[in-house]
């Protein structure tokens, strides 16, 4: 079995490979490259799910099963922003210091200042979407509860990670390895129901 993931980042096709093996001994993650679909993919979706989709259909193009994800973080207070922006939280609403981590970090502290603790509540949410070669779709999603900090704690992790602390740790995300986090983390949640699914969709 061969699935291709919307993808150019080799550390999220090693990541995907290496959790699925399990399940899948004999699966073949591809990456877009690996299958010669070079065209860009639009992710202009509302939802995580719609994104995942747009990127699972671009994917299953190559003829074999299509996989997309797409990730972010919600801020309570925010209504939930900043959303499918996670990436682009920054440049979006034109905040000087450009749109990487650290920018989108400062931002999201700037909006939740004075803001108290039981307030500050927030969410990693992660959907993968898959696209089976007989046209048959379906969707999974991972999420993570936590709560934004004042101040930063942590090198570990990518993104907000400094930021969201997890309770049942006692500890923000990029202060934990990356084990604990997958343990508990919306995207391990994410492949693992996505696994369950792929397995009940192709048996
Ligand atoms: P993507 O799904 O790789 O496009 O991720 C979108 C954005 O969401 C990233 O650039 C990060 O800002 C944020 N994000 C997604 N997952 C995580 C995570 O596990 N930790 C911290 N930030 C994350």
């Amino acid at each position: 079995m061969k699935i291709v993931l919307a993808s150019r980042n080799p550390k999220k096709i090693g990541e995907l490979r290496t959790l699925l093996a399990e399940s899948f001994p004999a699966l073949e993650v591809l990456s877009l490259d690996d299958v010669g679909l070079t065209d860009e993919i639009e992710e202009n979706g509302d939802t995580f799910e719609e994104n995942a989709l747009i990127k699972a259909r671009a994917a299953a193009k190559s003829g074999y099963i299509g996989v997309g994800d797409d990730s972010g973080l919600t801020v309570d207070f925010l209504g939930g922003a900043p959303g499918v922006y996670s990436a682009r939280y920054a440049a979006i609403e034109h905040y000087a210091g450009g749109h990487d981590d650290e920018a989108n970090n400062r931002l999201v502290l700037q909006k939740l200042e004075g803001v108290p603790e039981r307030e500050r509540g927030a969410a990693f949410v992660c959907a993968i979407g898959c696209v089976l070669p007989d046209g048959r779709e379906f969707t999974v999603r991972g999420e993570v509860r936590g709560r934004i900090l004042t101040e930063y704690h942590g090198n570990g992790g990518f993104g907000y990670d400094p930021l969201f602390f997890y309770e049942p740790y006692d500890k923000t995300l990029a202060e934990v390895t990356p084990a604990e986090k997958n343990a508990v983390s919306h995207r391990g949640q994410a492949i693992r129901a996505f696994a369950e699914q792929l397995k009940q969709q192709t048996i």
